[in-house]
């Protein structure tokens, strides 16, 4: 697949980890933003990525060259015309994502077209598309040079075409799919971020501190990191916010937010990007 023409739409943070995989693993990319200075910001981090991979010594001079020239920046959508596989990653907002697969689906006819979205139904998505079976979901984590799964997101359209195609295209990736019917939260997040949430409870009920919490997972469970310094990392609202989608989602009661989460995040204690979460981070 090594001449394949993928496309990326989003030059944020997974948009550049996505292109920057693509581009060490030999696909030719055209990364689509509507900010020419998120695109100026993705080159110069890509960049970044790579220099980092050279003194690692993964990559080696003549590769990170070849690599960064395998990079195309587009502020017009229409120039991802000739791509064979399309990855969305654009802000997690349902009608400018509904806008954007609708306006892909006419522009590129025959391209698969997938999106990294955290939570939104790719049913929904595929269902405003031409050829919906071609849409499917590409979930990748953060930081995605570094971890190598890929959660594949079966629409009820997806065809079984669809799937072989994406998961041809992580393992050339370097990356692990794991396919995941089209539910809230997939896998991972409908199995983490409750567990983060119901480590909040144990504050709120004062079980335990926030310290001995994260201690007693890491000893006792051989979890890398504790549930609160985790939910500190991801961001307590983003946690709040895929509680909520599961428990709209699913509408069962175990998957209630916990309130001392909620309040947290509307005191804006979001966690390490604003200095305080569950620990302190000044
Ligand atoms: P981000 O805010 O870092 O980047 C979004 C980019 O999209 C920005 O550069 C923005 O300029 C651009 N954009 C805005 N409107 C656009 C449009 N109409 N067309 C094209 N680009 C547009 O966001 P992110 O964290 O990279 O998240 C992107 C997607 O990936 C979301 O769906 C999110 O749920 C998902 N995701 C995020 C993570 C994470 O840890 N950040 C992990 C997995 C999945």
């Amino acid at each position: 697949m090594s001449k394949q023409q993928i496309g990326v739409v989003g030059a944020g943070t997974m948009g550049q980890g996505i292109a920057q995989v693509l581009m060490t693993s030999g696909f030719e990319v055209q990364i689509f933003d509507v900010s020419e200075a998120a695109l100026e910001h993705a080159r110069s981090n890509i960049n970044k990525g790579l220099d980092k991979l050279v003194t690692k010594q993964r990559l080696n001079e003549e590769e990170r060259q070849a690599a960064k020239q395998r990079l195309v920046t587009l502020t017009a959508l229409e120039g991802l015309a000739g791509c064979e596989i399309i990855i969305e990653a654009a802000p997690e907002t349902p009608d400018l994502k509904e806008r954007l697969f609708r306006d892909l689906s006419t522009l590129a006819p025959d391209a698969i077209l997938a999106s990294n979205t955290s939570s939104l139904s790719l049913t929904r998505l595929a269902a405003v598309c031409d050829k919906p079976e071609r849409v499917i979901g590409m979930h990748f984590f953060n930081p995605v040079p570094v971890l190598k799964l890929v959660e594949v997101i079966r629409a009820e359209q997806t065809s079984e075409a669809s799937v072989a195609r994406i998961e041809a295209l992580t393992e050339a990736m370097g990356k692990t799919a794991v396919a995941v019917a089209d539910m809230p939260g997939f896998a991972v997040n409908r199995l983490l971020v409750p567990m983060i949430n119901e480590a909040a409870f144990l504050v709120q009920e004062g079980a335990a501190t926030p310290e001995d919490i994260d201690a007693a997972m890491k000893l006792g469970a051989a979890h890398p990191m504790g549930p609160l310094t985790l939910g500190d990392m991801i961001g307590l609202d983003v946690c709040l916010a895929i509680m909520e989608v599961l428990y709209e989602g699913f509408g069962d009661s175990k998957y209630r937010p916990c309130p001392l989460l909620r309040r947290m995040v509307d005191a804006g204690y979001l966690g390490r990007k604003s200095g305080r979460g569950f620990h302190g981070y000044e």
